[in-house]
């Protein structure tokens, strides 16, 4: 099952021309998640790979306006685009207030939107996995995201079941499902027997907009991927302490205490441009990256190599450059070049608008 993170804004409060403000998309199979809705995400998503594809799901961190202002607009795009699937934005307590304010901004729907707060420990299970609400602290509502996989079956220990006399075929499938099987001579082998000891899942964290908080490191630990934010350097550790942000410094010292595989800090400030951020943190913590918009952070499972950062991995195919619609309201005619978008997205399927596939000031990430 892929699982992987498409950075697509990676600025605290205020975005630059090189880094737009938060959003991050989880893709895992054939599914979209995407966390946080900075102010062009929306953009950012038509010019990476995967196209403006129809979310189903949103999690929002808190309600600072570098973390939602995206979201009506994408809202109203998918209403004009005339959506049908339904659409649930999740959030700390606070997102029903928020859309009572947001609804006068984005006006009707065409699809059914639902809105449910979280709280620490609250959160959304499905077949194979959970995600999962936990406190931060960042002095307003704000919630933290956990993804965690169930565990794998252990390794199918192909030379005990032929020893065991299982002939090769269906039987074997039946036993890596857990089950136990009849054998020919009338005796029968369980799924303990061929498999290993089973293998833990995946697990990755998002810990939004907060200093480094005790809860985030309970929340991170073992994880394979945390993303944590670093707005400032340990130069500005004050300035962290009174807007409740994080350091490289803080970030990766709570990174190495959690034992994570890797840590990915994002949320700068515009006053640094990375390779500082990186190198205060990889002093502390060698397995840092900071994410630029637009690449990947494509979590393997260990024994295939564990989590690896691909730089513009989501970089689109094709250069911008769109043919031109007569009024501008996306009703194709033409397919934009670079078409198809987001080949393993079900919900893509009968878009019309798919991929499209291309100094500093003074203000200093205090949200
Ligand atoms: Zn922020
Ligand atoms: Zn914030």
């Amino acid at each position: 099952m892929d699982l992987d993170l498409v950075f697509l804004g990676t600025s605290g409060s205020v975005p630059t021309a090189k880094r737009g403000l938060a959003g991050t998309l989880l893709r895992r199979g054939g599914e979209r998640i995407l966390v946080d809705c900075g102010e062009g995400t929306q953009r950012q998503l038509l010019r990476s790979s995967v196209g403006l594809v129809e979310l189903p799901e949103i999690f929002l961190t808190h309600y600072h306006a570098d973390h939602y202002l995206g979201l009506p607009g994408m809202l109203k795009t998918f209403a004009l685009r005339g959506r049908e699937v339904p659409l649930t934005v999740y959030g700390p307590p606070g997102l029903k207030d928020l859309f009572g304010i947001l609804r006068r901004v984005f006006g009707r729907l065409s699809y059914e939107l639902t809105l449910v707060e979280l709280g620490p420990g609250d959160g959304v299970g499905r077949a194979d996995y959970r995600i999962e609400a936990f406190g931060v602290e960042h002095g307003v509502s704000a919630n933290g995201y956990a993804l965690f996989e169930e565990a794998r079956p252990g390794r199918f220990d192909l030379e005990a079941a032929k020893s065991l006399g299982v002939p090769e075929g269906p039987l074997f499938g039946r036993l890596q499902a857990g089950e136990s099987v009849p054998l020919p001579d009338g005796t029968s082998v369980s799924s303990e027997q061929v498999l290993g000891p089973p293998r833990a899942g995946r697990k990755v964290v998002f810990a939004g907009d907060t200093r480094a908080a005790g809860s985030v490191l309970e929340a991170a630990r073992d994880a394979d991927v945390l993303v944590h934010e670093a707005t400032f350097s340990v130069e500005e550790q004050a300035r962290a302490d009174e807007t409740l942000h994080a350091t490289a410094t803080t970030a990766a010292e709570l990174a190495k205490a959690a034992g994570v595989r890797l840590l990915a800090l994002t949320h700068l400030s515009n006053r640094y441009f990375g390779p500082e951020i990186v190198r205060e943190a990889r002093s502390i913590f060698p397995e840092t990256v900071v994410p630029r918009d637009f690449d990947i952070i494509d979590v393997r499972f260990p024994e295939r190599g564990g989590p690896r950062l691909l730089k513009g991995g989501a970089l689109g195919r094709h250069e911008e450059g769109e043919p031109h619609d007569k009024d501008g309201s996306g009703d194709p005619g033409e397919r934009p070049r670079g078409g198809g978008g987001d080949p393993d997205d079900p919900a893509l399927r009968g878009d019309p608008v798919g991929a499209r596939v291309g100094r500093r000031d003074a203000s200093d990430g205090a949200r």
